[in-house]
């Protein structure tokens, strides 16, 4: 989600007239997206902060420093005090505002902060630049905000209410996408199966993007379980572009824990749910996001993670400690009291145990053959292409004549836990 909100940004400065560059050591203005969500994550901003810090200090006192996104949203003008040499301030919703802020930092010498946070602004007619993009897969941003206010989740406050963009624009979007080449797409919301356009709903939004062009594959994320229909199901079995995969967090086993979390399904619902999605689409591939030692949890609770997770036989799992956040409901109400080691030791069980799952899981695939879509030079050579399935694993190939951006017929030959490797069998343009 913040890589699609900084190709936003650099639309909208694209447009006040700045240019990008790939090299910060160049930058006259460097903008730092942050992400709150866990304690980690916005420990890494500030040793990011501090090596851009000690740039304008000892080379370059003209730089100006900005910090983007929820962490900016979360702690306001608390962090020009913590973070002083920081210029500017911006919330999520506040981007259009940053050439204006910009100037002022300029003209004033002052620091600017705008974190106001927006019932309607869904940055619909602005066009991406997508600066890192490797011309093949897009993220195409539909919704913004959450309603769900889950216990232990930051996101509702730094990021505001929900709203839906206009699916119009959407489908604009990934027409232009499909005409400059793209073959992939996958729709961003924190909550997608919330959108809502008028008559529109998001199994309607999916199914529209769809007919964009049978060879455009279209994914989406994140799906929530409590939402999550069978009209939905029921596009990805008749729409072949869209993908054989969700991504359906349940987060916990139990259902004391999942009624702690406030996520609005029993562990019970959750299962009925993938039985259903398992039988409208046979085959579908799932991952997840589980978090470990959330508050109050027992070694018993923990174990119908485990139990779950055997269970369902997840393709892949996002997999976090739990992270206690200032101000949620969880902060609020509960004790954040699993010792360290022990949210530790429970996480790493969790991450063993899916470690196991996905290679069983690939081990399956070997002989099968799958619709790849070549993405360009695998990370450790150039003699070898990477894609994804159709069902959102990637596989690693020969280079042979293929071009980024077509199809192949790959035969599974070999795998690990995080891969799959394999032999083309046969190419095409088309899905
Ligand atoms: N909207 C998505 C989640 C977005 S946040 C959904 O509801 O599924 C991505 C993931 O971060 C969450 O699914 C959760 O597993 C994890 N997460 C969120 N808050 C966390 C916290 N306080 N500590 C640890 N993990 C957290
Ligand atoms: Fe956070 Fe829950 Fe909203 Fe996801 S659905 S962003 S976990 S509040």
């Amino acid at each position: 989600m913040n890589v699609s909100d900084s190709e936003i940004v650099a639309s909208v400065l694209k447009n006040a007239g700045y240019g990008l560059t790939h090299d910060p050591l160049v930058a006259d203005v460097v903008l730092i997206n942050t992400c709150a969500i866990r304690e980690n994550a916005e420990q890494r901003v500030r040793r990011r902060l501090e090596f851009f810090r000690s740039r304008k200090r000892k080379h370059n006192p003209d730089l100006r420093i900005g910090v983007l996104g929820c962490m900016a949203e979360r702690l306001r003008g608390k962090l020009l005090e913590q973070e002083r040499l920081v210029d500017l301030v911006i919330g999520p919703d506040a981007y259009r505002d940053l050439p204006r802020l910009l100037k002022q930092v300029e003209t004033t010498g002052q620091s600017a902060v705008n974190v106001e946070l927006s019932r309607e602004e869904t940055y619909a007619e602005i066009a991406p630049v997508r600066y890192d993009s490797n011309g093949i897969s897009a993220f195409v941003s539909i919704m913004r905000g959450c309603d769900n206010m889950c216990a232990f989740c930051v996101v509702p406050f730094t990021r505001g209410r929900e709203r839906s963009r206009n699916a119009g624009t959407i489908v604009r979007e990934c027409q232009d996408l499909f005409d400059a080449g793209y073959r992939e797409i996958t729709l961003l919301g924190q909550n997608v199966n919330s959108y809502v356009d008028g008559p529109i709903d998001f199994p309607t939004l999916v199914d529209r993007v769809s007919l964009v062009s049978p060879d455009l594959r279209i994914r989406y994320s994140t799906s929530h379980p409590k939402d999550c229909s069978e009209a939905l199901l029921h596009v990805h079995l008749e729409r072949p572009n869209v993908c054989n995969f969700i991504h359906l967090p349940v987060q916990h086993g139990n259902s004391d824990v999942l009624k702690r979390m406030r996520r609005g399904y029993t562990s019970e619902d959750y299962r009925e749910l993938i039985k259903r999605a398992r039988r409208i689409c046979p085959d579908l591939s799932l991952s997840t996001d589980i978090i470990a030692g959330f508050c109050e949890e027992t070694d018993a609770e923990h174990q119908d993670t485990l139990n779950l997770m055997s269970e369902i036989e997840y393709d892949h799992a996002f997999m976090f400690m739990y992270s206690e956040r200032p101000d949620t409901y969880a902060a609020r109400k509960f004790q954040d009291d699993v010792p360290p080691e022990v949210k530790k030791q429970r996480l790493s069980e969790i991450i063993e145990l899916q470690n196991s799952i996905s290679l069983k899981k690939n081990r399956q695939q070997i002989g099968n053959i799958h619709t790849v879509l070549v993405e360009g030079p695998s990370k450790r050579s150039d003699a070898q292409f990477c894609g994804r399935t159709d069902t959102n694993k990637m596989v690693i190939f020969d280079r042979e004549m293929l071009q980024p951006g077509s199809y192949a017929q790959v035969e599974i030959t070999d795998c690990t836990s995080a891969t799959l490797f394999g032999t083309v069998r046969e190419s095409s343009t088309h899905f």
